[in-house]
């Protein structure tokens, strides 16, 4: 037993941000990450419950549009019988907890049960959603005042206490939360009680997102506006002269994939990499990893060329892959980057070789065409005759390097340093996407990736997902296959490598006409 446990726990009220799981504090993940239990809202961004350990058991307690799926009385109850039992718990509410977010009343009654808690702000959504839609909430020529007010105007709400003279008089900026269903009435009122009908206007909706939508006006017409474009909760409400600044100063859906979807066929622990550079520029990636990295059935021949490192001319390295797998089954031998000392290092291109410099070796030779028959051409300059060359692989990879050099008279040995498999199944997001035909792009990194999800998929029922949706190939081979198998590839960069293909896919969706 855990004596720990026996003690009364903890109860941590942490503001989730607006949506862009980046916008959390510090003191919030920590929060998290030591969490027994997270009690979550509709609005926290799900994806920040990475950060709470496998076993923390997550409780949903959202409310949807006002209907409450579980009443407030229940889920203080719920954080007072969590706290009581000991628990790390953490309350993850949207925005920041104190701001139209009940958490007052939450810590009230984790107060009178006497159980320890803590409060740790977070962005609200006036100020996430303003920054991200590029309206600066206040500006020395506009405004010197911001107020963050209520939409839910009726009986029994604390709206019925707003002084609307006030609110309407002078220029402050105003920021109405949950004021959406009632937009037309608040707008009359700030009409009716003296703000002028032409002050600008705009809604957020899903602000730091990439589902963000922002619709502008004035008071007088943002309500017919709204409800032409069918506009719908959850959304803020900005008021005020400072609404002009954003076509000047509008930046994050600006960005020219801003609210493009791309999916990512790569293995899922390479992945991260090209989604940071998408996501940069504003796309919402998709992983759909076609390929599954497990060791070789055996380790001999790998083994006996480490242990003989020594012996070796060169020692040739097509991808990132081959690189950490060569390192790491380096170390379990007990070597390290010193076994390359007289042994001088191809990279196929200088993503590879920045990966070989992160264990400590600059690469003597990076061909200038990235790709096998790149390296081919560079070792046709250098004698290569009786020199012995060591070239890791993956399990049944193109053959052309060794059999290239071995006809300019080189010894190779090609050991297999990992195998590429299927993986399982595809991950339901992606398969969701593709089904729902909600995908923009989709990415091929290397021929296997082609491969495998026509054979994951089916060629005839891929070609069917895949009409309509932009293909990008990293290189000439990998356009190759896709060929093969009947896509059409419309994206293709120069240069074989993830920031230049991602230049291009950028390119693409740029010229795209009727894209704004
Ligand atoms: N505590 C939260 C507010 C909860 S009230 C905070 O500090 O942000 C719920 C209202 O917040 C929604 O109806 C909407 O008006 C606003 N809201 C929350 N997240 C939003 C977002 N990402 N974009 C626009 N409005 C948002």
């Amino acid at each position: 037993m855990n004596c720990s446990k026996e003690h009364t726990g903890v109860v941590y009220l942490v503001g989730a941000g607006p949506g862009d799981p980046g916008l959390i504090t510090l003191r919030g993940v920590e929060c998290l990450r030591r969490a027994d239990v997270v009690v979550y809202d509709y609005l926290a961004n799900e994806q920040l419950l990475n950060h709470a350990p496998p076993a923390a058991e997550r409780i949903y307690a959202g409310k949807i549009g006002g209907r409450h799926n579980q009443d407030q009385e229940e889920i203080n109850a719920l954080l007072v019988e969590k706290g009581l039992s000991g628990k790390v718990v953490v309350r993850l509410k949207g925005g920041d907890p104190f701001v139209f977010g009940r958490g007052g009343e939450e810590c009230e009654a984790l107060q009178s049960a006497g159980i320890p808690f803590e409060v740790i702000p977070g962005v609200t959504a006036a100020v996430g959603a303003a920054a991200y839609a590029g309206i600066p909430l206040t500006h020395r020529d506009y405004t010197a005042s911001v107020t963050l007010v209520t939409g839910q105007v009726g009986k029994n709400k604390d709206a019925s206490s707003i002084d609307w003279k006030r609110l309407s008089l002078g220029n402050g900026t105003l920021v109405f939360y949950m004021g959406i269903t009632t937009l037309h009435r608040n707008m009359t009122r700030l009409i009716e009680n003296g703000r002028n009908p032409h002050t600008p206007v705009a809604l957020v909706r899903w602000g730091t997102t990439p589902e963000q939508q922002v619709l502008t006006g004035t008071i007088a017409d943002i309500a017919e506006r709204a409800a032409q474009a069918c506009f719908k909760p959850p959304a803020i409400t900005i008021v005020g002269e400072v609404v002009n600044l954003r076509e000047k100063l509008r930046w994050y859906d600006r960005r020219t994939l801003f609210g493009r979807r791309i999916l990512i066929t790569r293995a899922a622990d390479q992945a991260g990499e090209f989604s940071n550079l998408l996501t940069e520029r504003g796309a919402t990636t998709i992983e759909c990893p076609t390929i599954r990295l497990i060791d070789p059935c055996q380790w001999e021949p790998l083994d006996n060329a480490l242990r003989n490192l020594g012996s070796y001319g060169w020692l040739v390295l097509t991808s990132g892959n081959a690189v950490r797998c060569f390192f790491k089954r380096l170390q379990v031998l007990g070597l390290d980057a010193r076994a390359l000392a007289t042994c001088r290092v191809c990279a196929v291109g200088p993503k590879t070789a920045e990966v070989i410099r992160s264990f400590g070796i600059t690469s003597d030779l990076i061909p200038a065409d990235y790709k096998a028959e790149g390296v081919v051409a560079e070792f046709e300059r250098i004698p290569m005759n009786g020199v012995q060359v060591l070239f890791p692989k993956a399990d049944g990879a193109r053959d052309l390097v060794p059999r290239k050099l071995e006809q300019m008279g080189a010894r190779v040995d090609s050991p297999t340093t990992y195998c590429n498999i299927l993986p399982d199944k595809l991950p339901a997001e992606a398969l969701f996407a593709l089904e729902r035909r909600s995908v923009d792009c989709i990415t091929f990194t290397s021929s296997s990736t082609v491969q495998n999800l026509a054979n994951m998929l089916g060629t005839d029922r891929m070609l069917d997902m895949l009409k309509g949706v932009a293909v990008a190939s990293i290189g000439p081979i990998t356009s190759k296959t896709c060929r093969a198998v009947g896509l059409k590839v419309d994206i293709e960069p120069e240069e074989y490598t993830l920031t230049a293909l991602t230049d291009a896919i950028d390119a693409f969706f740029s010229n795209e006409a009727g894209y704004i």
